[in-house]
């Protein structure tokens, strides 16, 4: 995607822009566009879920769930989620209900403990880096903040990063230690990662031979098409490429149950998923089985999870066509933006003219629509283009949402022709 400011706006659009945003600003909206969060409508679907396991406290082999232990989860309900997550259900750990907890502590041990294949523990080394495919996911950017990890930034191509410059620098640097991937549906370019993509991470030399691929697979089942994209079984092929080690899964149902009470997931070698259990067990005595129980009797099996994702399509797909047709009609042909059509995931990312994120978002809070930070899609917050806008169309009514990708629109405008002008 790329934006170019073409040659001199007439003013006549300036002025209208103008007027059009102080119109936008006087009706006083209080609309908020940022997180990716479900809709009150999406988590309705799992109600249910709230009078489960009705006084039922055993799993499939007779374990009390109420009880302490079982680390590596219920075996049903990693039955149900293996094939979905691409990791045999031997090597999936089912846990608490934040996937994005499961990679943090990941980081933790492999920065305090030893991980397979390492000679020494991160935290001993010089220095840590990840790269970090932009745009991405802030919070990912955010635990290596946290954790004094240097980022890398990658170009995303329409195929996943750009796979040169991942194998040029993991060849070179020992110090990179690990890649963050959305594979499917990615946050925030929806983009998913090709066969070739896929085969060339798994494949590839890297200087660190205790290298990492955090394959964070948030979006698995969430599609807003009929064609269902499929990617390719990373953990397959780091085995077979001689690397099986290299793979780091993780998932949850944040997103297709409830997004504070879901279940995560992590999968990887079973030298991994040794090294993992090890350290958890320090952590905790079990997990919380009885969430894991209802979510076993509420989605049944694989088929019960894909029928449960297609009424969360049918709420959020017209969200997102919402989002399309607007920005056609109110920007489509000005030059001043493009944007992503999703096949799934929660996001439309909107690229405006260089230099223009920070202002359209500021002048969408000051007519009180709020945005995420523009920025927040790169390590550090630090967008060089200054250029890509977040959209997350999930949360807000279908009505409201119109709202705020209209005043958006005007922002845009207001923005980019003024730019231009000057
Ligand atoms: N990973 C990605 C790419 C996300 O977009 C999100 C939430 O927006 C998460 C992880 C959070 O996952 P969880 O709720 O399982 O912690």
């Amino acid at each position: 995607m790329t934006t170019e400011l073409s040659p001199d706006a007439p003013a006549g659009l300036v002025e209208r822009a103008r007027q059009d945003y102080q119109e936008l600003a006087g009706r006083g909206l209080s609309l908020n566009l940022t997180r990716g969060k479900p809709a009150p409508e999406q988590l309705d679907l799992a109600t249910d879920l709230l009078s489960l396991p009705g006084g039922r406290h055993t799993s499939a082999d007779g374990t009390d769930v109420r009880n302490y232990g079982g680390l590596q989860g219920l075996p049903e309900l990693r039955e149900i989620f293996a094939g979905l997550l691409q990791v045999p259900a031997g090597q999936l750990l089912a846990a608490g209900n934040s996937s994005l907890e499961l990679m943090h502590d990941c980081l933790v041990h492999a920065l305090l403990g030893v991980l397979p294949g390492a000679a020494s523990r991160w935290a001993d080394q010089e220095r840590i880096a990840f790269l970090c495919p932009v745009p991405g996911y802030d919070r990912h950017f955010a635990l290596c903040e946290r954790f004094g990890i240097e980022m890398i930034p990658v170009p995303m191509t329409d195929e996943g990063p750009d796979m040169e410059t991942v194998e040029r620098l993991v060849a070179e640097d020992s110090a990179i230690k690990g890649i963050w991937c959305v594979p499917k549906y990615s946050n925030p370019t929806g983009v998913s990662y090709s066969d070739a993509t896929v085969a060339r991470l798994a494949a590839m030399p890297t200087a660190a031979p205790d290298f990492r691929i955090f394959w964070d697979n948030a979006y698995a089942a969430h599609h807003l098409t009929d064609e269902p994209v499929e990617i390719a079984d990373l953990l397959v092929a780091c085995a077979e490429a001689g690397h099986p080690d290299r793979a780091f899964i993780f998932g949850s149902t944040s997103k297709i149950t409830a997004a504070g009470a879901g279940v995560a997931f992590f999968g990887s070698s079973p030298a991994n998923v040794t090294w993992l259990l090890g350290h958890n067990a320090k952590r905790s005595i079990g997990p919380d089985k009885v969430n894991q129980l209802r979510h076993v009797m509420f989605l049944r099996d694989a088929d019960g999870v894909r029928a449960h994702m297609e009424r969360q399509r049918a709420l959020l797909r017209p969200k997102f066509e919402a989002v399309g047709r607007i920005l056609q009609k109110e920007l489509g042909g000005t030059g001043l933006a493009t944007w992503t059509t999703p096949r799934g995931g929660y996001f439309v990312t909107l690229e405006v003219p260089d230099g223009c994120a920070k202002e359209v978002v500021r002048k969408a809070a000051e007519a009180g629509i709020v945005l995420t930070p523009a920025g927040a899609t790169h390590p550090y917050g630090d967008d060089p283009r200054d250029a890509v806008i977040r959209i997350a169309p999930s949360y807000p009514g279908l009505a409201e949402l119109e709202q705020a990708i209209e005043g958006l629109a005007v922002c845009v405008r207001l923005v980019g022709y003024e730019r231009r002008a000057a």
